[in-house]
């Protein structure tokens, strides 16, 4: 499979050769993109490593591509690093779109920053939600779960499906 046959459009099937990506999408790839493309939320097993960032930052894109307007996709990672990383994913495959962050940063910009809103968001991505909850990110997400459309697309992706993830 390339990523054309998954339904990835030209323009970020060219950020999937810049980065270097010129054999086949991942495992995880090729179950979670057209998944996504379809308007499917999206639980998936996923290891670091794997290949799962552009799971969930391709479909998020090219969505953007199709409706280039007030949009935006919150990606919540447990770690600063992680983030940061995700971050630099979705910028080398080719836009800077999202607020990639640890649930506590984005509270604070949600209580500093003026006219900072989570009102349109169309996708929000739970990354490492095993981490996630185990970090005692549970509060936080839960106000950040109150300010997010209902009618968004959830892609949640974990090492481990625990209880406390799957509930
Ligand atoms: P991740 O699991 O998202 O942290 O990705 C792990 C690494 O795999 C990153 O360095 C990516 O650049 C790389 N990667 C992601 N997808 C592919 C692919 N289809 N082919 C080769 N490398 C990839």
């Amino acid at each position: 499979t390339t990523f054309a046959e998954l339904g990835v459009c030209p323009e970020l099937v060219a950020g999937c050769d810049a980065m270097g990506w010129t054999s086949k999408p991942t495992k995880i790839q090729a179950e979670a993109i057209p998944n996504a493309l379809q308007g499917r939320d999206l639980i998936a097993l996923a290891h670091t490593g794997s290949g799962k960032t552009a799971a969930f930052a391709l479909p998020i894109m090219q969505a953007l591509l199709e409706h280039r307007k007030s949009f935006f996709a919150c990606v919540l990672s447990p770690t600063r690093e992680l983030a940061i990383q995700i971050s630099e994913q979705f910028q080398a495959l080719g836009s800077s779109i999202g607020v990639v962050g640890t649930p506590g940063r984005l509270l604070d910009h949600l209580r500093d920053i003026k006219g900072f809103s989570l009102k349109t968001i169309k996708y929000l991505v739970l990354d490492e939600a095993d981490k996630l909850l185990d970090m005692n990110f549970e509060t936080a997400l839960n106000d950040i779960l109150e300010v997010i459309p209902k009618e968004r697309k959830t892609f949640l992706f974990s090492a481990t499906m625990t209880k406390k993830v799957s509930g």
